[in-house]
């Protein structure tokens, strides 16, 4: 019995996994193919995957955002998780990346849901402030470059209807956040970034020790 978070260790994790994942089999073979990219270590977990696609359940989300989309897995989870006239807006500045996820989600039949932007984020969702509003998703995860995170929240923010949702994904960043020797950009940023929700009266949060560790922010 323990009053605060465990810490897993590999038996454990094992367990979880063995004991909660459903992991569909087109969402295994994309983390297989995946895995063979240099930059594999970018792809969420598929335990986060799972939640992520509970939690856009539970909201009832028809309407999302996606910041860093990479090979596609965790807009597919979000994507099937959607009702049939849900609607995810993805950004990713990567041709070839998201040439992998469009061949994904066209397989599981969810790419009419998804509208996907190669540009910077920022550029794309300042364009959406413009063209639908503020308040008009339900949802946002944010996983891409980390010194723009701050940035990102701040748009998606004004994106998202009250009561809407931010899942920041990297929040613990592998544990530098904690970890005063470490000084470069990106872990400074997440740190600067984790100070600041703290004390945001706009929004409510929660930081769970999922996978990288996981912000969810409530928009008041
Ligand atoms: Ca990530």
């Amino acid at each position: 019995m323990s009053n605060r978070t465990l810490t897993l260790n590999d038996e454990l994790y094992q367990y979880l996994c063995d004991h909660s994942l459903r992991e569909p089999e087109l969402l295994a073979s994309l983390r297989e193919e995946t895995a063979r990219d240099p930059m594999a270590r970018m792809q969420i977990a598929p335990e986060q995957g799972q939640f992520i696609a509970l939690l856009i359940k539970m909201l009832g989300v028809r309407n999302a955002i996606e910041v860093g989309t990479f090979t596609g897995y965790s807009a597919l989870c979000m994507a099937l998780a959607m009702p049939r006239d849900g609607r995810l807006v993805c950004c990713d500045i990567s041709e070839s990346w998201t040439q992998v996820a469009r061949r994904y989600w066209q397989t599981a039949g969810v790419d009419h849901k998804i509208q996907l932007h190669i540009a910077h984020a920022q550029a794309t969702l300042e364009r959406l402030l413009k063209t639908e509003g503020a308040r008009t998703f339900d949802f946002a995860f944010i996983d891409a470059d980390k010194e723009n995170y701050d940035s990102y929240y701040e748009l998606c923010l004004r994106l998202l209807r009250p009561g809407g949702v931010i899942m920041l994904d990297n929040m613990l960043w592998g544990g530098r956040v904690a970890d005063v020797a470490t000084q470069d950009a990106d872990t400074r940023a997440l740190r600067a970034l984790n100070n600041k929700l703290k004390d945001d009266v706009r929004v409510d949060i929660s930081l769970l020790p999922v996978a990288d560790g996981i912000t969810l922010v409530r928009k008041r």
